[in-house]
């Protein structure tokens, strides 16, 4: 095949041949000094992609590692979180925690809408034995952004801690953690961080850290005060994925060279251009507000099977996106824009599910969706990231 395959995935994501090339060096010794320096520039850089002073530290594990770590370091058995299950990530999230042992509160939002923070708060006011409340930022299996400056600020004032999964958010849009009052944050290396996956990060709030220290750790593999103390000796528990780090000092270089302001700049711009290209081709969206920054799902037209849809975009254009999960397989596509993924990658996105529609189904919108797409792009790199886009101009 001549093509060049895209990963227009949430997860993992393409590589920069810069972080390809760090991650092929030879191993160092992660107990010595040249790893120390490494691992000292990558925690002060972490810090910066986290919003936080207090610690970020890494785990060998994909992201769900550090969900786990989360509801084993932060809650005993028997005691009440409030679980918001908006998802497939959602859910995750109530079997972690049912798992560790906790009473589990939830509050199921219907696929594509986001949480009321109301509801949240009137959940807490009515039921005060609660001690944390566990969602995603970004929940990657219906493209939605959830309101967490308005949820942070329900839980910065009481005694509930506040964890957040990150996964598909850190690195594609502004969540920084000290300035809302997040008391745990985490995310994995195969989404935003343009990394391969195995490497997730976690941070918690100085609240979090007091709970963490006062608690029986749940589960030998996962200690966070004990990954804390070898981090302040520029170290992990156990053994480093040495690679990974080395990686992850490339990619936060890149990331943050230019300040995080350009990068949620450029992932706004390729919201924008999706979503415009998508309005344009016909097409309705799962989450019409509060959509995310690094996916976009799009329902497909009734009667359209996704699967085909998808199969042809990348059989023949070397375009790999993803579908739906659970009650939605076959009936969205989701496009990633995470990661090493630019406008051009996108546009080739746009065409190869245009054609996927059109081969399959004879499904056609209209004809100028790639200018569209691309005029919303370049608007967009001009406004405020998260501002609406005034009207798309196409030039004649
Ligand atoms: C991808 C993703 C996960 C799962 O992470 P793994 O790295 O597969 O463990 C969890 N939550 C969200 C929001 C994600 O996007």
């Amino acid at each position: 095949m001549l093509n060049k395959l895209r990963l227009l995935t949430p997860g993992p994501t393409p590589l920069p041949e810069r972080v390809r090339l760090a991650l092929a060096q030879d191993m160092i010794h992660h107990r010595k000094d040249d790893f120390h320096k490494i691992m000292a520039r990558v925690e002060g850089a972490l810090q910066t992609l986290f919003g936080t002073k207090e610690v970020v530290l890494p785990l060998a594990s994909s992201g769900t590692g550090a969900m786990t770590a989360a509801a084993y370091s932060l809650f005993k058995p028997g005691e009440k979180v409030l679980v918001v299950e908006a998802g497939k990530f959602g859910q995750r999230w109530s079997e972690i925690t049912q798992m560790r042992g906790l009473n589990v509160v939830k509050i199921i939002v219907p696929w594509g809408e986001a949480v009321d923070p109301n509801q949240i708060a009137d959940t807490l006011n009515q039921d005060k034995d609660i001690r944390g409340v566990f969602l995603q930022i970004s929940e990657t299996s219906t493209g939605v952004l959830q309101p967490i400056p308005e949820i942070a600020e329900i839980t910065r004032n009481t005694d509930v801690l506040l964890v957040l999964d990150g996964i598909s958010a850190i690195g594609l849009s502004p969540c920084p953690m000290d300035a809302l009052g997040i008391d745990c944050l985490l995310t994995g290396s195969q989404k935003g961080l343009m990394l391969p996956p195995g490497l997730a990060l976690i941070a918690l709030s100085a609240r979090a850290w007091e709970r963490a220290s006062s608690i029986e750790p749940g589960c030998f593999y996962f200690n966070l005060p004990a990954e804390r103390k070898k981090l302040a000796k520029n170290e992990t528990h156990f053994t480093t994925p040495v690679n990974l780090i080395c990686g992850l000092d490339v990619s936060l270089d890149m990331l943050l060279s230019d300040g995080l302001e350009k990068v949620y700049q450029k992932q706004w711009a390729l919201t924008m251009l999706t979503r415009y290209g998508i309005k344009a081709m016909g097409l309705e969206f799962l989450a019409p507000k509060n959509f995310t920054w690094g996916i976009t799902s799009i329902k497909l037209p009734e009667g359209v099977d996704g699967k085909q849809v998808l199969a042809i975009a990348q059989k023949k254009f070397g375009v790999c996106m993803a579908g739906g999960q659970d009650h939605l397989k076959g009936k969205i596509v989701r496009i990633g824009h995470m990661g090493w993924v630019d406008w051009s990658d996108v546009l080739a996105g746009l065409y190869a599910l245009d054609q996927g529609l059109f081969e399959a189904h004879g499904f056609s919108g209209s004809r100028d969706y790639l200018e569209k797409a691309m005029a919303a792009y370049q608007t967009a790199l001009t406004v405020e990231p998260g501002q609406d886009i005034p009207e798309v101009l196409v030039r004649s």
